[in-house]
């Protein structure tokens, strides 16, 4: 069996800065350490890290006062940012900056007075931090039908943002759609859908007509590593979703003559080694690594857990952008 191995897969500069920004925090406060929400979607990472004594919470009434708080990398609501204060919380924001950028847009067309639509998956935390910016301006489509079905009356001024880690073609799909609904709909400078989403996703695309199988390292609340199967499985290569090489079965490979391997920007590379050795060990396979393209992002951990020479040095272009500079027409 010969074994087609992805690249780019795994981590994405944003996972790479949260979960540094983890191991720091844990160093610097030790456990318990409070972080809100997944600090990234990912089953193994949640349970390595709750067993080093991380908490995760989906409700600030479960940290106590004055304890360290970390936000995960999908950030979080201007709601969530003054109850932390209110309880006197010492906040490490480890929030994606592509993430943050999207936030900065939507404020800043808020205060505009532009109409929003945000095309997303509801109830994604990404997607609710995005939408707490501006509630009651933003209005959530998830489909090309939703658009038909938006009740936003006819807005003089009506822009859209994106989710960060969309399939592209069903974006490219919607905001078709809204364009023809509202033929005077802005956008922002640059795309919402992050690099790592787009690269992750084009080497899939590339390749899954060259296996007969997917096997898609990702948990199923990961909107990237989902949309990574769904790309796969529109160009008829059919996908199976993994947490790890132990949900494996050998059944799956029995017609299967090349088997594609990817996996989703929150997943550590030890997952792939894993599955890749039970495959050789159960089927001989040979590896075939294939690269789509050269990622060279970078981001750096907040500025209280750098080092303290670090933290004098100029903010680099990738550092996290501040949300009110966030380019927008
Ligand atoms: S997938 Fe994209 S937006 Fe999400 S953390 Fe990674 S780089 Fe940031």
């Amino acid at each position: 069996m010969r074994i087609l191995l992805v690249n780019p897969r795994g981590y994405c500069a944003g996972v790479k800065m949260a979960i540094k920004g983890l191991e720091l925090a844990l160093q610097r406060f030790g456990a318990p350490l409070y972080v809100y929400h997944q600090i990234v979607h990912n089953t193994y990472l949640v349970e390595h890290f709750s067993a080093r004594g991380v908490v995760f919470v989906d409700h600030l009434q479960d940290v106590p006062v004055g304890a360290t708080l970390m936000y995960s990398a999908h950030g979080v609501s201007p709601r969530i940012r003054q109850e932390a204060q209110a309880r006197e919380l010492n906040v490490i924001d480890t929030t994606c900056p592509l993430v943050t950028k999207v936030h900065g847009e939507a404020v800043r067309y808020a205060r505009k007075g532009y109409t929003l639509v945000l095309v997303g998956h509801r109830g994604h935390d990404e997607v609710v931090g995005i939408m707490g910016e501006a509630p009651g301006t933003i209005h959530l489509v998830q489909s090309v039908d939703d658009v038909a079905t938006l009740d936003v009356g006819k807005p003089n001024r009506i822009a859209y943002l994106t989710q960060t880690t969309l399939s592209v073609a069903d974006k490219q799909d919607i905001e078709m759609a809204l364009q023809q609904r509202f033929p005077h709909i802005e956008q922002p400078r640059t795309d919402d859908i992050c690099y790592a989403t787009h690269n992750r996703q084009q080497a899939v695309r590339k390749l899954a007509p060259e296996a007969q199988l997917a096997i898609i390292i990702g948990s199923q609340n990961s909107s990237n590593s989902r949309r990574l199967a769904d790309v796969a499985q529109s160009l008829g290569t059919p996908a199976r979703m993994i947490d790890g090489p132990e949900e494996l079965q050998r059944h799956w490979f029995d017609t299967v003559g090349t088997v594609l391997l990817t996996s989703g920007a929150s997943v550590p590379e030890n997952l792939v080694d894993e599955t890749l050795s039970w495959l050789q060990q159960h089927f001989d396979a040979i590896i075939e690594e294939q690269s789509i393209k050269q990622e060279t992002q970078y981001f750096h951990v907040p500025p209280q857990l750098r080092h303290p020479r670090e933290r004098t040095s100029p903010p680099s272009a990738v550092d996290r952008p501040d949300p009110e500079k966030a380019a927008l027409p």
